[in-house]
């Protein structure tokens, strides 16, 4: 019978799919036992009881890996704890590569997964055959094989998941709908379901499809879309068994599998279809959408291609099931920003199964511990603004994120649909200028330029591509003359209060209690000690500054320096990203070029580093920081959204004769790698403490901050990581970040982001150099490096120090 709808609990999770259920089962184990899960219909009948079943270990990144193998880890042993059948089968998967390209992608997979702890193996065409019997592999170059991949019947996970939270107390109604979700002063504190009110403390969004629609009504971003994704059983098939590994051929779109004795085939295809429902039909539980035998005639001929003997099955079942997609094909996990005690998991893409038992585990840890155990950046909910809520946009960008699964994971890929979201007041002229951009945070910012003919459309490749020449005429530009660089896409914040300096001088490891006009460079850290942010800091008055951070960082350093004000402390944080465009003027010829249109004596005396004046621009007038992210002198300017145009013809036209040129994102990456730059979500993470990432420079030891008794222990205790800048002794090879490191022929870490260096003449990358022992100086030094690239290890020089810097003089004077 199913329990009393109880008035209150200490949780309430809406949804009782694989999401719900994992959250249900995490936070029962970790000892929160008053937790009620509320499903409108039937436990599983959304989205999780017709997945394909598929649990793959290894993720794009270390975090998403770790996240999914501990699914694996909790469902191959959920049958012994909780006693109900999960169909865990560890039947292993292969990845196979028609293509040269896909090759070379999967040979960078399996280096990486090494570091990863994915345990993979490449296998040639024979072997392949031997894994597989039924698929035609003499057109084929090789696959990964990884042996403890596996398959679930996901309905029963999410049964066993359930169980196991029903037997530490958790109560799961079925057949109750939320409809509203209700706030006070800032919290979450109730839900409304059709059965009456329940008080909540916490209240989690594991809703799926529907995930978005509650959100919008308790003002949370959840953007996300349904697309129909489409698999086939067939009859029983002469050599099919359950135990065949699941298949993958992301050449042809495809994934197979054994069904009994029969096979299933599904597809990725490279555009699919949304569900173009408004809104999700509540009663819509154990139901499908109708078959498309048109939209998959393709990935079926794909299939008997790969499959002979698909030629002439039959096929039993088509399932064409809704699954919910994000703009960027992560999951969404997290606490809604602006609403505190309010959580989500949803928007799995397709791999909610695989995900949703580590996903449920962090979750779970970052309610009880009130903050993130690990990092989770790339599937976190402050990654996405209200732009990203747009319906239109979803319907636009969703069916691209589908097949991205099985799409080349090109360096630098960009999305192709949903652009044009944000756009700077230069957008239109850099665009006449030959800008070809990419999208970070829904703005379009230029990469590069187009120079030589070359057209500003990115040829994709693992090796240099068609912008190489730009790009390097652009880096050096800004190395011998001056480049202006759009950087309007900066986050950027005005933070004010008679208890601003207490609250910043509490979340900053360096000192911002300075001088009026002072910029500081500094991160934020958790009780870790460990990167929740790093900003630039402007005193512009005694209880007023002017923060600046990067383009992805927008709403979540709005959410920790908002959440870390404390009640009775009288400070405000005010998001003016959209108010100010920010054009950097950078180069050694940067002080001649803006003397001649600036009233201010911008020599080195009056006008010093790290300091910030208002200045005329011309006829205009902006907010000139004296800093550089690319390691030439250089200011930036900040001008107010309207004069932004005028500032950028302004600069133009003065600098004709210094050789003034546009310069992109693509340049200022290689510029600051060469100069020893680190950048948040790349180098800097919540995982990353700064004493690793060599960044203890920047940490004010003398006064109390968040995280300083960690950073503290661990200065004493010694490091076990530290970042490194290499550079690659072959000049030809191309680095893009994720590629392994050996130190004396041994795996040591691997590359945080990577570029082509056109001042030091080859390759440059930054990785961490772990050793469980210890990590200094001289183990770093000591060793011999080398690089991975695509299964061939290249020579690389270390350096402590950046290795490009003959004008420190220059940036200082
Ligand atoms: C065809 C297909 C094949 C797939 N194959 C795989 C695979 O092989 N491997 C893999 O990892 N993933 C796969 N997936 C993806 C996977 O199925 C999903 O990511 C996962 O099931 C999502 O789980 P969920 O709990 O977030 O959503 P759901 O299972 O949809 O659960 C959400 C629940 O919330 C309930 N709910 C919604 N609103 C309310 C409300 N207001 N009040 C109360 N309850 C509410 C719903 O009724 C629903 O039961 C596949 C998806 C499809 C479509």
């Amino acid at each position: 019978m199913a329990p009393p709808l109880p008035s209150a609990a200490k949780v309430v999770i809406i949804g009782g799919g694989i999401a719900g259920a994992s959250v249900a089962y995490h936070l029962t184990k970790f000892g929160w036992n008053d937790v009620v899960v509320l499903e409108q219909n039937q436990l599983a009948g959304g989205t999780t009881w017709h997945a394909a079943g598929l649990v793959g270990r290894l993720r794009t990144s270390n975090s998403l890996t770790k996240i999914n193998k501990y699914s694996v880890e909790l469902y191959s042993s959920l049958e012994k704890e909780t006693g109900h059948p999960t169909g865990w089968k560890q039947v292993g998967s292969l990845i196979v590569a028609k293509s040269r390209d896909r090759m070379t992608q999967l040979q960078r997979t399996v280096a990486i997964a090494e570091l990863m702890g994915v345990e993979t193996h490449l296998l040639g065409p024979v072997e392949t055959k031997q894994k597989w019997p039924l698929l035609r592999t003499n057109d084929i170059l090789g696959a990964v094989w990884l042996p403890h991949d596996g398959k679930v019947i996901p309905q029963e996970v999410a049964a066993a998941l359930t169980k196991g939270a029903r037997s530490r107390g958790a109560k799961v109604c079925e057949g109750v709908r939320v409809l509203d979700i209700e706030q006070c002063q800032g919290r979450v504190c109730s839900v409304v379901t059709a059965q009456g009110r329940i008080q909540a403390e916490y209240v989690v969004i594991a809703a799926g499809i529907w995930a978005r629609e509650l959100g919008l009504r308790c003002g949370v971003t959840i953007p996300l879309y349904p697309v129909e994704h489409h698999y086939v059983v067939t009859e029983p098939i002469p050599g099919a068994f359950d135990e065949l590994p699941v298949g993958r051929d992301p050449d042809l779109c495809l994934y197979f599998r054994g069904e009994g004795n029969a096979l299933m085939l599904g597809a990725f295809q490279s555009f699919s279809k949304p569900w173009a429902v408004e809104p999700v039909p509540d009663d819509f539980s154990f139901k499908l959408l109708e078959p498309d035998w048109e939209k998959f005639a393709q990935p079926l001929a794909n299939g008997k291609h790969r499959i002979p003997a698909l030629a002439t099955a039959k096929f039993a079942k088509f399932v064409n099931g809704p699954e919910s997609f994000t703009p960027d094909n992560n999951f969404i996990i997290g606490e809604a920003p602006g609403l505190q005690n309010l959580f989500v998991l949803a928007g799995f893409n397709s791999v909610g199964i695989a995900s949703a038992g580590g996903a449920g585990n962090y979750l779970a840890q970052w309610m009880i511990q009130g903050q993130q155990t690990v990092d989770l950046w790339s599937v976190d909910i402050r990654r996405f603004g209200p732009w990203a809520n747009n319906r239109t946009f979803l319907r636009e960008r969703v069916p691209e994120v589908l097949g991205l699964h099985y799409q080349m994971a090109w360096p630098n890929r960009e999305f192709e649909t949903g652009r044009g979201l944000r756009r700077s007041p230069l957008h239109d002229r850099l665009a006449a200028a030959g800008a070809c951009f990419g999208a970070r945070n829904g703005w379009e910012r230029p990469n590069w330029f187009a120079c030589d003919g070359i057209k500003p459309i990115v040829e994709y490749s693992f090796g240099r591509q068609n912008w190489f020449a730009c790009h390097a005429a652009e880096h050096r530009a800004t190395r011998e003359d001056v480049a202006i660089f759009d950087q309007t896409a900066f986050s950027k914040y005005v933070f004010k209060g008679r208890d601003a300096v207490t609250v910043l001088q509490r979340l900053c490891g360096n000192n911002v209690d300075v001088p009026l006009g002072r910029a500081v460079y500094t991160g934020l850290f958790n009780n870790r000690g460990a990167f929740e942010s790093d900003l630039t800091v402007i005193r512009v008055a005694p209880a007023e500054f002017y923060i600046v951070s990067g383009t992805s960082q927008t709403l979540r350093d709005l959410d920790w320096i908002t959440r870390n004000i404390q009640p009775a402390e009288h400070a405000e944080l005010v998001d003016v990203t959209n108010a100010y465009s920010v054009i950097g003027v950078m180069g050694p010829k940067s002080r001649s070029l803006l003397g001649r249109v600036a009233d201010t004596d911008l020599s080195n005396s009056a006008f010093p580093f790290l300091t910030a004046q208002i200045i005329s621009v011309g006829m205009a007038t902006a907010r000139a920081v004296r800093i550089t992210y690319v390691g030439e002198l250089g200011w930036e300017l900040h001008v107010p959204m309207d004069q932004a145009a005028l500032v950028y013809e302004t600069l133009m036209a003065a600098g004709q004769d210094l050789s003034v040129r546009n310069a992109g994102h693509y340049a200022i990456n290689s510029l600051r790698l060469e100069k020893g730059y680190r950048a948040w979500g790349a180098e800097l993470s919540p995982d990353d403490s700064p004493l690793e990432a060599g960044l203890g420079f920047a940490i004010d030891w003398s006064k109390p901050f968040l995280g300083r008794e960690a950073l503290r222990k661990q200065q004493q205790g010694g490091l076990r990581r530290c970042l490194v800048v290499f550079v690659l002794e072959d000049p030809e090879p191309m680095l893009w970040g994720s590629e392994p490191i050996y130190r004396n022929s041994e795996p040591v870490g691997y590359t945080t982001s990577g570029a082509y260096g056109h001042s030091v003449g080859g390759a440059v990358a930054m990785g961490y150099v772990t050793n469980a022992q210890a990590v200094d100086r001289d183990f770093i030094l000591s060793g011999r490096y080398e690089i991975g690239i695509a299964g061939r290890h290249y020579p690389a020089k270390a350096w402590l120090r950046p290795p490009y810097d003959p004008h420190r003089k220059r940036i200082l004077a």
